[in-house]
């Protein structure tokens, strides 16, 4: 289609299928066309993948003018404006990276009208001379892509976002479009309050995303673990591996090559032509791995990606329907699998502890993470606490996630967390010391070494009163505990705590009930003297 003839093809159904070559809309596509094609404000919430970006490029074909998309992702840019130049539509974008001369051609196309896209990055709103070129030329919409930026208790909040409420100060006549896949009310109340979108029509989709299968693992030897899943469920296939620092990337994306598998690193700390590369790469090739911290994935469109695997426990919900969701844009089956230990409470609590920031700030934190830590101690369908998080309320379990498919058992555990606090109970007499969950599980398990005999521990009365568990059931007896508020951790060394709601168990006024740990329980029980 010629761009002209674009101009008079009022209908979005007509250009839906010349232009983008499909037949026929998903979802609310079409009502929110509609609505922003006659003017009005919109705020959408659609999950990874469910096609948002036609909810504001066909209304810039639509309407007269250019749309301006506001986006963060300028490396993608160039791949955004190719693949709709590919199918005829006239699009450019404006970013730090271009020379002067591309630069000054996207002004010239935009001013002249021969524009239906222009990408710009949030910073350049800040710059009088692009809102002075703006003032010259005629906006037909304003598209705030992955608009949770502008959220403040989010990961992926950007300062320049919050300029963007002057949009509507200076051009107010002009309709704007935010649209993200983040789906709590609380961020789609923020994203609205901050972007002064007051009368913006919400458009909020289901979140499910029924080809994936939720699986959360105890962590025992994570590297091993996820070798396991990738040779027995997708070898060959391409996935993310989630690790939280650079040098866990580092070690994982080497650990899977010298394992045959074909794995990329990727994290801030590598430099940007790296980063760009492994990107590329992974984009266009099939069946790599790529091995990442969290500054990974936001806006990557590969369909086919089978696998998202954290090795480290997710800060919130959020993060992880976000990075999960990276998985199966195409509808086929994929994974999202998570090996979540006692360790990750223990540093994630730590790094709240000693995060920046003021009490409120910090409290926030921790209500993310004990969400999370909900929906991994959880007995009950992973589907159905997931989008009872995002404000859905599913009534039938999914069949598609671990819990489902492998119900786990759960047991009542107040006898074992009382043990469990008593130790924890007799040792905080010696404050001054550095007793972790590891020295608090071998008194309970009643093993002669060095630490105990030096602090004379086999004389305490909690000494080897929990021989009924193995090493590995006691350590999920803490992870649960630490993850109810039950117990919490102490400074650098990750001391064992009481808190005010141990009280409630030791005393009896509270039971405890626990899912039992699913991985080989019985091995590890058997192996015992
Ligand atoms: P999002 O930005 O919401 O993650 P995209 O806009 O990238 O999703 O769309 C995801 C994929 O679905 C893209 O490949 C897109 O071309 C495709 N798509 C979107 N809408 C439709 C539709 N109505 N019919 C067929 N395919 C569609
Ligand atoms: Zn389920």
């Amino acid at each position: 289609a010629s761009p002209t003839d674009l101009r008079t093809a009022s209908d979005a159904l007509a250009v839906l299928g010349r232009v983008f070559g499909y037949d026929a809309f998903r979802g609310f596509q079409q009502d929110v066309i509609d609505h922003v094609v006659a003017g009005g404000d919109a705020l959408v919430l659609m999950p990874t993948g469910g096609g948002k970006s036609l909810c504001y490029q066909i209304p810039a074909l639509v309407r007269d003018g250019v749309a301006v998309v506001v986006s963060p992702l300028i490396a993608l840019m160039q791949d955004q404006v190719d693949a709709l130049t590919a199918v005829g539509v006239r699009a450019g974008f404006l970013n730090s990276t271009q020379t002067l001369d591309a630069r000054r051609r996207v002004e010239a196309a935009f001013v002249a009208g021969e524009l239906d896209l222009l990408y710009l990055a949030p910073e350049a709103l800040g710059v009088r001379s692009t809102l002075a070129l703006l003032d010259r030329g005629r906006i037909s919409l304003f598209a705030i892509d992955e608009a949770h930026c502008v959220s403040q208790w989010g990961h992926d909040f950007r300062p320049d976002y919050l300029a963007l409420s002057m949009l509507h100060e200076r051009w107010p006549q002009v309709p704007r479009i935010a649209l993200t896949a983040t789906a709590t009310s609380a961020t789609r109340t923020e994203i609205a309050t901050r972007l002064k979108l007051d009368d913006a029509r919400h458009f909020v989709a289901s979140f499910d995303r029924p080809n994936i299968q939720y699986r959360i693992v105890p962590k025992r030897e994570p590297r091993k673990q996820l070798l396991t899943l990738l040779r027995d469920e997708h070898p060959g296939d391409a996935g993310i591996v989630y690790c939280l620092s650079r040098a866990s990337v580092d070690k994982t994306a080497e650990f899977l090559t010298a394992n045959g598998v074909a794995a990329l690193p990727y994290h801030a700390g590598l430099d940007a032509g790296t980063r760009a590369r492994n990107q590329q790469r992974f984009l266009r090739e099939d069946g790599l791995v790529m091995v990442a911290t969290i500054a990974f994935g936001m806006g990557i469109d590969k369909p086919d990606v089978r696998f998202v695997a954290h090795l480290d426990l997710p800060k919130s919900v959020e993060g992880y329907y976000q990075e999960t969701g990276r998985a199966g844009r195409d509808g086929l089956p994929s994974t999202a699998w998570l090996a979540y230990g006692l360790q990750d409470v223990v540093q994630q609590r730590k790094m709240i502890e000693t995060s920046d920031g003021d009490l409120a700030h910090r409290r926030n934190l921790a209500a993310h993470l004990d969400a999370m830590l909900a929906l991994c101690e959880t007995v009950r369908c992973r589907r159905v606490q997931l989008l009872e998080y995002f404000g859905e309320t599913t009534t039938a379990a999914c069949g598609n996630c671990d819990t489902c498919l492998t119900p786990p058992e759960s047991w009542d555990g107040t006898v074992a967390a009382q043990k469990l606090l008593s130790a924890v109970f007799r040792l905080d007499r010696e404050r001054n010391q550095r007793f972790g969950a590891g020295h608090c599980i071998d008194i309970l398990l009643g093993k002669q070494n060095d630490k105990i005999s030096q602090y004379g521990h086999d004389s305490l009365t909690v000494f080897g009163i929990g021989s009924e568990l193995s090493e590995a059931e006691w350590r999920g007896v803490v992870r649960q505990l630490l993850a109810e508020g039950l117990l919490a951790v102490e400074g650098d060394y990750g001391t064992l705590a009481l808190t005010e709601a141990s009280a409630d168990v030791l005393a009896r006024r509270r039971t405890v009930t626990m899912r039992r740990e699913p991985e080989k329980p019985a091995s590890s029980r058997s192996s015992k003297p």
